[in-house]
């Protein structure tokens, strides 16, 4: 039987898939196709990279912009976090609908159908399949097709640590062992992540969190070797969603925004400011719109921001001028190792959904050269073994499992990887 197998250790720069840092990967990659250039869609942040990934698209295509966006739920646009398990819900009821793309686990329903195991937050999770068409196993709520609840011990009671991936891990591998008619699997654990925004990268604590990912990226891997060896022709997946970079400076951009006189109180919804850490977003109500390039110059002179895109311009990095997004950029970046060697600076818009963001720790979420390379290995599948320097996206991953278990990939924004030079 085909089987595709996903799994996402989140926040995993493709430049520390070392053996030092990670020897099961290092090992797995060793006789698997390592895409060394492989690249996040923007804002590098995990509930859009795992929208884009589930779906083959660009924020663009599939609609959720940012791990934060702009909703009028009925008073004016407001900052909306993605995170929440209400999240989805809150979506639905504003726009009819949550991804405007089906999900990977939408289009093998009537093939077998998905189980999908997260330790991500919540919203992260949701957006691998949001409309529950699959199995969808997270702390904070499981389900079977049809959004129905999984309780008792069939739900994944786990802490949101690497204890807690460990604990989905082994769930997983036993899933993939016992559910032998579904064709298509995800896991997703949310270290390195979770701890990188508490650790300065590359400190003994930091190596140690990675570790424990790699511990659970070696048992589904072994578990992948059974199922070969029962016959299966498993095309097997592990990458991550975005990297990280140090964070310089927390800047204060929504009250730079007032101060400057572009937006008329912090909770105004005139203009609407959305931080996805070291990228962010602004929305602009219809009264507002005459705004946009007096943000946009404004922006341009601050010495903390990079990349400014607008308008059409939005298309160039992946996203789209609706929903009121008016303008998206990336914060400013200073190519410098920190104390241990980790290279990659960058400035955070300070984000009044994360209270964690401190200087000297980790951060992703703009357009910053490690931030935007988390790592890509393939493994099986007809793929050659081999580094290559093919530009693959996050966007590609959905096409090449569709491809591998013989459905359709029309619509889908990514192209299938090549297997060979
Ligand atoms: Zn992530």
């Amino acid at each position: 039987m085909k089987r595709a197998v996903l799994m996402i250790i989140d926040g995993l720069r493709a430049d520390l898939v070392t053996p030092e840092y990670t020897p099961a990967l290092f090992r797995i990659a060793g006789s698997a196709r390592f895409f060394s250039r492989h690249r996040s869609v923007f804002p590098s942040a995990t509930r859009v990279n795992s929208a884009s990934i589930s779906t083959g698209c660009y924020p663009g295509t599939h609609g959720l912009f940012g791990n934060a966006i702009a909703l009028d739920e009925g008073d004016g646009l407001r900052p909306v976090s993605v995170g929440p398990p209400e999240f989805r819900d809150r979506l639905r009821a504003v726009t009819g609908r949550t991804l405007l793309r089906p999900t990977l686990a939408e289009r093998v329903r009537h093939n077998g159908g998905a189980v999908i195991y997260s330790n991500s937050s919540a919203g992260a999770a949701h957006m691998l399949d949001p409309d529950g068409h699959g199995w969808l196993y997270h702390r904070s709520g499981s389900f079977s097709p049809g959004l129905d609840p999984i309780e008792g011990t069939a739900h994944l009671n786990v802490s949101y640590d690497g204890a807690g991936d460990a604990e989905t891990t082994a769930r997983f591998c036993d899933a993939m062992r016992s559910d032998a008619d579904v064709p298509f699997f995800i896991t997703w654990v949310c270290e390195p992540d979770h701890s990188q925004h508490t650790l300065e990268l590359g400190s003994g604590e930091h190596r140690e969190v990675i570790l424990g990912s790699d511990r659970c990226a070696a048992a589904v891997k072994e578990t992948v070797e059974i199922l070969r060896a029962q016959g299966d022709d498993v095309l097997f997946i592990i990458a991550s969603d975005h990297g990280h970079e140090t964070v310089d400076e927390i800047i204060p951009v929504e009250d730079l925004l007032v101060e400057a006189g572009l937006k008329a109180s912090t909770d105004s919804s005139d203009v609407v400011f959305a931080s996805s850490g070291m990228g962010a977003l602004v929305y602009l109500s219809d009264t507002a719109l005459e705004r946009r390039g007096s943000i946009v110059r404004w922006l341009n002179k601050q010495a903390w921001c990079g990349e400014v895109y607008a308008g059409e311009g939005l298309e160039r990095v992946g996203l789209a001028a609706s929903n009121n997004l008016a303008v998206a950029f990336s914060m400013a970046k200073r190519e410098v190792n920190n104390r241990f060697g980790v290279r990659g600076f960058g400035h955070v818009a300070k984000d009044r959904f994360m209270n964690t963001d401190e200087a000297g720790l980790g951060q992703h979420g703009g357009l910053g050269p490690y931030e935007t390379n988390p790592f890509l290995i393939v493994d099986g599948g007809g793929f050659a073994p081999g580094r290559t320097e093919f530009p693959s996206v996050n966007v590609d991953i959905a096409p090449t499992i569709l491809r591998h278990l013989g459905l359709s990939a029309a619509n889908l924004d990514g192209r299938p990887l090549p297997v060979h030079d």
